[in-house]
């Protein structure tokens, strides 16, 4: 009987099979022996398989379903839609073999009023995921990887989990409309600070953590109780608009001494008014989560039908810094569904000056991996396919408090991987900008790229392959 949020409804993966539902006589569930096999697989375009197992899923739960990961939404468009157009006879390309490109990243500094930007050895970091969404392993295995090659990683809310600390030479303390654990050490022991405003998953709503994931230790850290589930504020106490954001930033900027940067992390909802507001409040850094970001927990209609593609909000993010002059001065950072350095690298040429990364990170920590098969059927799902991480159950540590499970993630292991993968995204960024005859991957641009769809010229401005003109409204 399903009658919590810890119960999975695990659409769509459940569909029963055609074996499932095949009569003696051949005939199919619903389908009268002999007629054409698009009967059995439903014709309705409404209608559809998927749509009648979400009501089924509604009708027996009495709720909307929660769950983790990202959007199912398949119709939104992908970053694959966009190609690169390589020098050729216009423009000249670099050695790809010989040449160099630089990669270093400088967050925050463009204001000139804090003594320590954040300077990263490379475009990428570690996006923000709180300990108790991650365990405290997958976090350590994070801080150390991005350290290895040079980067950043985010605490997340619900305050800073000392093994992070220590594993991450430059961490980001994001500080939640919850307030969970805001401590003025912890803020003084930061390299930078982050003010949350939304996320690209699930933007209007705040954090949600099951129950089954607040264990002793989170609940002290969150001072909420065992076992109860988490629904976090979406609205800061602090700030209403952009004026008591400006104070809020300066309040900031006296607590650490003008040290370090501040960010304002945002779900990717209306960027090119969003984004204007906060660079006007003073903020150094402005990071804009599409809404193919991922979470640890979520209404699954937020997930699927909330918030804009990231694709469209770096354009619209850009061109607001440029409309408020503030390019140059307030850093922009994309995120949401960042797969590879291919992906990462067209985020750049559409005007990001970093990315930031977190379901691909949890995939290279090994999220999915196929392994503890039995493990994966018990949650009703299988490696490749797996979007339980609300349950606190997760088969191969990451997304769990319960200490067994936390075992199978070695920390170092983890920060290997990490640390090939985050190489390995630099190196296809690289390969990218040189080829486009860039000598810093920060010199990648709109005009680099090509849209290989009508819809992602019009959400971007990209010109379409060929043609040369952008989708003309
Ligand atoms: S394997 Fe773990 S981290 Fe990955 S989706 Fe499943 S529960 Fe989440």
């Amino acid at each position: 009987m399903a009658d919590d949020l810890n119960d999975t409804y695990t659409y769509p993966f459940d569909m029963p099979s055609e074996e499932a539902v095949k009569f003696s006589d051949g005939a199919i569930a619903g389908k009268p022996a002999g007629v054409p096999s698009s009967y059995a697989e439903g014709g309705s375009t409404r209608w559809t398989p998927e749509a009648i197992s979400e009501v089924h899923a509604l009708a027996q739960l009495g709720r909307y379903q929660v769950r983790g990961y990202n959007t199912f939404n398949k119709r939104m468009p992908t970053f694959d839609d966009l190609t690169f157009v390589p020098a050729t006879m216009t423009r000249l390309p670099l050695e790809g073999y010989r040449e160099s490109c630089d990669t270093t990243t400088v967050l925050g500094g463009g204001r000139g009023l804090v003594e320590k930007p954040v300077e990263l050895k490379i475009p990428i970091y570690i996006a923000s995921m709180s300990f108790g969404a991650l365990s405290a392993n997958a976090k350590a295995s994070l801080g150390y990887g991005a350290s290895k090659v040079g980067t950043m990683t985010c605490t997340g809310e619900g305050g800073m989990l000392e093994e992070e600390r220590e594993a991450s030479q430059t961490l980001l303390y994001q500080m939640s409309p919850a307030r969970y654990r805001i401590d003025l050490d912890h803020i003084r022991r930061a390299d930078a600070l982050e003010i949350v405003v939304g996320q690209g998953a699930k933007p209007g709503t705040g954090g949600l953590l099951l129950g089954m994931k607040v264990s002793e230790r989170i609940s002290e850290m969150r001072t909420l109780p065992v076992g109860v589930d988490q629904r976090s504020t979406i609205r800061h106490p602090d700030f209403l608009g952009a004026d008591d954001l400006a104070v809020k930033v300066e309040e900031l900027r006296i607590a650490t001494n003008y040290q370090v940067p501040i960010f304002l992390k945002m779900g990717a909802t209306r960027p090119r008014y969003d984004v204007a507001i906060a660079a006007k409040a003073g903020v150094d850094v402005v990071v804009v989560d599409g809404a193919e970001g991922g979470t640890g927990a979520s209404p699954e209609l937020l997930l699927n039908h909330t918030g804009i593609p990231t694709m469209s909000s770096i354009r619209a993010a850009r061109e607001a810094l440029d409309e408020c002059g503030m390019t140059g001065k307030v850093s922009l950072v994309a995120a949401g569904g960042i797969r590879s350095g291919v992906d990462a690298a067209k985020c750049l040429a559409l005007g990001a000056d970093a990315v930031m990364i977190g379901n691909g990170a949890m995939i290279a920590l090994g999220c999915n991996s196929p392994r503890y098969y039995e493990d994966f059927a018990r949650l009703g799902t299988a490696p490749g396919a797996c979007h339980h991480c609300h349950t606190g159950l997760c088969p191969v540590g990451i997304a769990t408090q319960d200490p067994e499970l936390e075992a199978r993630m070695d920390p170092h292991a983890g920060a290997e991987r990490i640390a090939r993968y985050l190489t390995a995204m630099t190196m296809e960024i690289t390969a990218l900008a040189k080829a486009c005859g860039k000598s810093s991957v920060h010199n990648l641009e709109v005009e680099d790229l090509r849209a290989m769809s009508f819809e992602a010229s019009a959400f971007t401005g990209v010109k379409m392959a060929g043609i040369d003109r952008a989708f003309d409204w």
